[in-house]
């Protein structure tokens, strides 16, 4: 199918944890920059010196890097005031764009503070305090605490109300799983825009696993499909391509406008995705082209 207009793309990173990690990120988002996305966005950890290593990446990718930089930002795990101070301290570094989550409370810990029950509270505390550009996350197969689908698109719906501008998804591998969700939201008259999250499958294990945990179905095909590239880098490379390719072209099919990548700091594939979906690669880097 012919498309007017170019897919847009943004980019999720997550906190290196070692001076080599960090060099890989900053290689990463390096590479990245040509394509223009619309932003980067850094994850925010679950513990206390991690969620510092996230500020801290987040502050620095913000002054350095050319592309838009929305900070994660989760209520679990803290109080009110420590949550919002880091928020304070975005906004006076100039940054705008906050993905707004509740998190999970770290391994070993049942209680959670009740501050910020869940990313409603989060997001209505950061509108009081500031225009910030809100992200939310949806869920496009039910979120392990589900407490059923309606009353997930409920929960969606107060997110937005609370003051958010869109929602962002989990990953998916099917696009009907998304397209359940996008079609069920419009009908419950969910205005704003859900942007698919995909996660490109550098690592069918790596993936089956994260995916046990947060409620992703891998589907079966795959277990063929990356059995006959076998142990070929190069066919496992490309069939990770296609099937990204594969489901965002169904998407953009679909109408979608833009894509959410899940990059695990790793820009290869996600380079290579995007590129085939036609996104533009500036023969200069963004800065110095402006
Ligand atoms: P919520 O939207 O508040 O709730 C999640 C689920 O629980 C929904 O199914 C909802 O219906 C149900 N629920 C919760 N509370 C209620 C309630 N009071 N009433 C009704 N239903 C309720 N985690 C991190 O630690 N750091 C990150 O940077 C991070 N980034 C993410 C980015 C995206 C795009 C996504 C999709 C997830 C991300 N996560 C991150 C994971 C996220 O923190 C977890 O999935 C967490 O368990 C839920 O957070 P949430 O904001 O979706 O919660």
């Amino acid at each position: 199918m012919k498309h007017d207009r170019p897919l847009k793309f943004s980019y999720e990173f997550f906190p290196p944890r070692s001076p080599r990690m960090e060099r890989r990120l900053w290689r990463t988002m390096g590479q990245l920059e040509r394509l223009r996305p619309e932003f980067y966005s850094m994850t925010y950890g679950a513990l206390g010196s991690a969620q510092q290593v996230s500020v801290d990446t987040a502050l620095a990718m913000h002054r350095e890097s050319p592309v838009a930089l929305a900070a994660h930002l989760t209520g679990a795990g803290a109080d009110a005031a420590a949550v919002l101070a880091v928020a304070r301290q975005l906004q006076a570094a100039g940054v705008r764009r906050i993905v707004a989550l509740r998190g999970d409370a770290p391994a070993g810990e049942d209680a959670m503070p009740r501050a910020f029950p869940s990313a409603v509270e989060l997001v209505a505390a950061l509108r009081r305090i500031g225009d910030f550009d809100i992200s939310v996350a949806a869920y496009p197969e039910p979120h392990p605490d589900s407490r059923g689908r309606r009353h997930d698109l409920e929960h969606l719906r107060r997110k937005i109300d609370a003051g958010a501008a869109r929602a962002i998804t989990q990953y998916f591998f099917e696009p009907d799983c998304f397209l359940r969700l996008r079609d069920a939201a419009a009908r419950a008259g969910i205005a704003a825009p859900i942007v698919p999250g995909i996660l490109p499958v550098h690592d069918l294990d790596r993936v089956c696993e994260f995916s046990r945990r947060c409620g992703a179905t891998v589907p079966a095909r795959f277990g063929p499909l990356f059995a006959q590239a076998g142990d070929d880098p190069a066919a496992r490379y490309r069939l990770a391509v296609e099937l990204a390719v594969t489901l965002c072209e169904r998407l953009r099919d679909e109408g979608v406008a833009q894509i959410h990548f899940y990059t695990l700091n790793q820009s290869d594939l996600c380079l290579d995705i995007s590129l085939a979906l036609g996104a533009n690669h500036a023969a200069q880097p963004v800065d110095s082209a402006a």
